[in-house]
């Protein structure tokens, strides 16, 4: 079957877009000779990243789901430890440490935000508890503070989902610099990308080390590169998490040009906020709040609507106008993989979060003609409702 074309007027939920030299840069990643991993783009990527953010150790990898599975290899996840982890999360969250059969306890969304209720979270830590795995939903901090203090008290390990987190700030710290591990991705639909990539960020410098021998496969092959080993050889777990050097030659041109990737999309952003600030007045949507002390990285603009019938009717009505507004997470307590695997408590937040929560399309070139299409058309909605 020949799929039909989209009609013309038809706005994405999102679409990759280059700001500049990508092209240019994957030309000259080919003319040095060395497409495989660990070459100069992937080597600048992670200096800058280390320098920038004050990182002890960043290593690329080929996607942020990669980075978290080797967090849970890094901290010797096992079967039987326990791992707490927001219920309105993407599934890899979870899954990187299922993968090394812990059991998943999942925590609820704070009330007014789908980050997860850290006031909620010391009743779930048990004497099985291994790690805390606190996503930055949209780019919002979760409240390291606290959460790094009960971490603290009961020596439990802290790996930042700060996927979707680029070069947003808690009280002017870099998110994903806060716990001892955190994983960002660069997959298409995050602010700055490499069609698929990600990063894992070693902030406890115990754990470098052993980090790079994950990531190559298991070998001491970058120490041996620089000299500081006698043979190349296998000397611990791990597996191929290295991209391309195609992916980080992308990757690099989207990092330089970040500052303008970013007010790109501070100003699509604010558009939306400010056009239906009106409509949420009414009560008819709401809008998710800003959380104290952040920066945030204008990553997606959404909104809640009073029900799922109406999110979906909404959602249904923005398809006819040609526009693809998406729902986010259905929480993973209730998925049909976890559902029978979950102690039974209710969440009432992820759930409400995962009925009601609307993404409207929010890209580098999405033009201002069409997010007024988008805009009038939600108003639409309502005011024919
Ligand atoms: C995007 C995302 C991931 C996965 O990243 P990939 O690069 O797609 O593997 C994990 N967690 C969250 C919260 C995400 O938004």
């Amino acid at each position: 079957m020949i799929p039909s074309p989209l009609p013309p007027d038809f706005i994405p939920f999102n679409r990759p877009h280059l700001v500049g030299p990508e092209l240019e840069y994957i030309r000259q990643a080919v003319a040095a000779g060395k497409l495989s991993g660990n070459g100069m783009f992937t080597q600048r990527c992670q200096q800058f990243f280390e320098q920038q953010y004050g990182i002890p150790k960043v290593l690329l990898t080929t996607s942020g789901t990669d980075a978290l599975e080797m967090a849970a290899l890094l901290l010797n996840i096992r079967p039987g430890d326990e791992v707490i982890v927001p219920s309105y999360t993407f599934t890899s969250t979870a899954n990187a440490f299922v993968l090394r059969g812990a059991r998943i306890v999942f925590a609820d969304s704070r009330p007014d935000h789908p980050n997860l209720d850290v006031t909620r979270l010391e009743a779930l830590i048990t004497p099985r508890t291994r790690a805390i795995v606190p996503v930055h939903y949209g780019g919002q901090p979760c409240d390291m503070t606290a959460l790094l203090a009960l971490a603290r008290q009961h020596n439990v390990w802290v790996v930042e989902d700060a996927a979707q987190a680029i070069e947003a700030r808690l009280q002017n710290r870099p998110l994903g610099t806060l716990g001892h591990l955190a994983a960002f991705s660069f997959h298409e639909t995050k602010n700055l990308s490499a069609g698929e990539g990600g990063m894992l960020a070693v902030n406890d410098p115990e754990l470098a080390a052993r980090a790079e021998i994950i990531w190559e496969k298991g070998t001491n092959r970058a120490a041996f590169a620089r000299g500081e080993a006698a043979r190349y050889e296998w000397v611990d777990v791990g597996s191929s998490f290295l991209p391309s050097e195609l992916n980080a030659a992308y990757l690099w041109a989207q990092v330089e040009a970040r500052g303008i990737i970013q007010r790109q999309r501070q100003r699509l952003w604010e558009t939306y906020a400010a056009a239906l600030a009106p409509l949420a007045a009414t009560g008819a949507i709401s809008l998710l709040p800003t959380l104290p002390d952040s920066q945030p990285n204008w990553h997606l603009f959404a909104l809640l609507c009073t029900s799922e019938t109406e999110r979906d009717a909404l959602l249904a009505y923005l398809r006819q106008q040609h526009i693809l507004a998406v729902f986010h997470y259905l929480p993973l307590h209730c998925s049909p993989y976890y559902a029978a695997r979950h102690d039974g408590r209710p969440l009432p937040h992820a759930d409400r979060f995962g009925w009601t929560l609307l993404r409207l399309p929010l890209y580098h070139d999405l033009q201002p003609e069409q997010q007024h299409r988008v805009i009038e058309a939600v108003r639409t909605f309502y005011e024919t409702r």
